[in-house]
C-alpha cells in the first residue's frame, strides 16, 4: 500500500458555519472521516499545517509547506495538501518553483462547499487527489479539482461558486480523473528525475493593473518597497505612452534603480507579445523589460519571488524568467 501524507491548511473544504460567516475549523484527520474508502486506497498520515482561508495565505506559508515536505520526502509515495480555491493558484505556482522536478506527486485540492454539508464537491475532490497521489505515472505539482489534474503552474480559479473552478491555462490538462480510472495525457515530470527544493522567496513584488488614465507616479512612489515590478497591461501588451502618460520616465526611473519590470497581460488566454505594437515594442527594445508570455499571473509573481530569492543580479534574473520551469511557459525560441 502507497503512503501519503496529507497536509491541511484550511479553506472552504475544512470550514463549519459560524455567526460571522464560514470559517475553516475541521482538522486533516475530521477532513479524512468523511472519506472512509481512502483507507482502502492507501495508507494516510496527517499534518496539521495551518487552519486558515486562504485569503490568508503568505509567502512564509508556502516556505512552511515546501520545508515540510522536503523533511518528510523520502518517507511518502505521495503528498496532498488541503487548501482554500481563492489562493490556490498561487500556492500551487509556488511550490512549483520551491520543489522542482518531483518524482512524487504532489497535489493541491480544496472545495466550493465544505466537507461536512449536504451537496459538496469537498469528499470527490479529496478522494480523488489521494487517488492521484497514489497513481504509478502521477509526478510533480499539480492541482486536482473537478476531475482535471492540471499543472501547478497552469491552474487558475475562473469560477467563484460552480464545482468546476479550476482551469489550465494555456496548457492543456495533465490528466482526467474518471470513477473507473486516470487518464493521463502528459507526465508533469519523469519518474527518473531527481527533486529540487528552494527554501527563498523574496516577496516584493508589486503587480498594477492598467486602467485608460493610470498614472505611473505609484511606481516611482513604489520603488523603495519592492524589488520587481508587473504591469498587467492589455491585449498582446503595451505600455501607455504620449503627453497624457509618464510611464517611460517611471521605468527608466525602475530601471536606474535595478528593479524587474514584467509585462503582463489582462486577456487570460493566449499570454503576450509585446513586440506587435509600437507601445510594447518600445519597452522592450528600449528599457528591456521582461514580458510573461503565456504565463499565468500567479505564475509570473510566484517565479519571480523564487528567483529574487535566489539572486539579485539583473543579468540572472532575466535569464531565470525567461527558462521554462515546470511547464510555465512556452519554449520562445521557436
Ligand atoms: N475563502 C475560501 C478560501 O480560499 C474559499 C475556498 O476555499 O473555496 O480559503
Amino acid at each position: 500500500m502507497k503512503k501519503i501524507l496529507l497536509l491541511a491548511t484550511g479553506g472552504t473544504i475544512a470550514c463549519k458555519p459560524t455567526e460571522n460567516g464560514l470559517s475553516p475549523m475541521l482538522s486533516s484527520d475530521e477532513l479524512l472521516s468523511y472519506i472512509p474508502a481512502a483507507r482502502e486506497l492507501c495508507s494516510i498520515d496527517t499534518i496539521q499545517l495551518m487552519n486558515i482561508d486562504s485569503t490568508n495565505m503568505h509567502p512564509d506559508c508556502w516556505l512552511q509547506i515546501a520545508e515540510t515536505i522536503k523533511d518528510l520526502y523520502e518517507q511518502y509515495d505521495g503528498f496532498v495538501i488541503a487548501h482554500g480555491t481563492d489562493t490556490m493558484a498561487y500556492t500551487a505556482a509556488a511550490l512549483s518553483y520551491l520543489i522542482q522536478n518531483s518524482p512524487k506527486p504532489i497535489v493541491l485540492t480544496g472545495s466550493q462547499r465544505p466537507i461536512g454539508t449536504d451537496m459538496t464537491d469537498a469528499a470527490i475532490n479529496l478522494y480523488d487527489s489521494l487517488r492521484y497521489a497514489c497513481f504509478d505515472e502521477g509526478s510533480g505539482v499539480v492541482v486536482v479539482f473537478g476531475g482535471k489534474v492540471i499543472m501547478g503552474t497552469r491552474a487558475r480559479k475562473m469560477n467563484t461558486k460552480s464545482y468546476d473552478a479550476f482551469s489550465s491555462i494555456n496548457y492543456p490538462v495533465v490528466a482526467m480523473i474518471h470513477d473507473r480510472g486516470i487518464v493521463q495525457y502528459i507526465q508533469p515530470v519523469p519518474k527518473d528525475a531527481i527533486v529540487s527544493f528552494y527554501l527563498n522567496m523574496d516577496s516584493h513584488i508589486f503587480v498594477l493593473k492598467l486602467i485608460p488614465g493610470v498614472s505611473a507616479d505609484i511606481l516611482k512612489a513604489a520603488a523603495s518597497f519592492y524589488d520587481a515590478f508587473v504591469l498587467e497591461s492589455y491585449g498582446v501588451g503595451g505600455i501607455p505612452e504620449g503627453p497624457k502618460y509618464d510611464f517611460h520616465e517611471a521605468i527608466e526611473y525602475l530601471i536606474q534603480k535595478d528593479k524587474t519590470i514584467v509585462l503582463t497581460t489582462q486577456a487570460i488566454f493566449e499570454g503576450s507579445d509585446i513586440s506587435v505594437y509600437h507601445s510594447g515594442h518600445v519597452a522592450k527594445k528600449e528599457f528591456g523589460v521582461l514580458e510573461a508570455y503565456d504565463m499565468t499571473l500567479e505564475a509570473t509573481v510566484t517565479k519571480l519571488m523564487w528567483i529574487l530569492g535566489q539572486t539579485k543580479n539583473p543579468k540572472k534574473i532575466r535569464a531565470m524568467f525567461n527558462q521554462t520551469i515546470a511547464s510555465d511557459m512556452l519554449s520562445q525560441s521557436f
